[in-house]
């Protein structure tokens, strides 16, 4: 299983890097790191696991994250509606987003960042995706809120790109007159 120590943290050439395409159908090895990476997420939100195995909680992971460049990300939340998203993706690409932006005004966080860094990360509201499953059978998702901008974060990191990159350096709480807030 996945654990904190094989979470690579902010400096590690990997984050920067442009990940890799996966070549499908799947090798075994690609495809049991990327339920690998599903299950670090949801062993993350249990409360008595995580204490077990000292794992820090999160919704999403992509795969530099574990020193693996390819493309490939596992999310598993529930976010302010109720509604539960549980997927992973090999070469997942968004195929389309919505004019509208928003950011969440808790800030965002990273696996891979052990500090907080405060600000807002502006984003599309609300994303389609499409990729890969586990069985390399296409999917397309439709993602709005907490899911569009924890999509967003994970497809950054198969790009080299951390959250920190897209908050406003002079004031990291500017509130922008065209995104919408959004709580967790
Ligand atoms: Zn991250």
């Amino acid at each position: 299983m996945i654990t904190m120590e094989d979470i690579v943290r902010d400096g590690h050439p990997v984050l920067r890097q442009k990940a890799e395409e996966v070549s499908l159908p799947p090798s075994e090895e690609d495809k049991q790191t990327l339920l690998s990476m599903l299950d670090y997420i949801k062993n993350s939100q249990d409360p008595d696991i995580a204490e077990k195995y000292g794992l820090r909680p999160g919704i999403g992971l992509a795969a530099p994250q574990i020193n693996v460049s390819k493309r490939m990300f596992a999310l598993h939340l529930e976010d302010g509606s109720n509604r539960t998203y549980s997927f992973a993706l090999f070469n997942p690409r968004i195929v389309s987003h919505s004019v509208e932006k928003a950011y969440l005004t808790s800030g965002e966080g990273c696996l891979s960042v052990d500090e907080n860094i405060p600000g807002y990360v502006v984003r599309y509201s609300r994303v389609t995706i499409k990729g890969f499953d586990q069985d390399a059978k296409e999917v397309k998702l439709r993602l709005k809120g907490l899911a569009a901008i924890a999509a967003q974060h994970e497809m950054d990191h198969l790009n080299g790109i951390m959250f920190y990159d897209h908050i406003n350096k002079k004031d990291p709480f500017f509130e922008p007159t065209d995104a919408e807030p959004l709580e967790r």
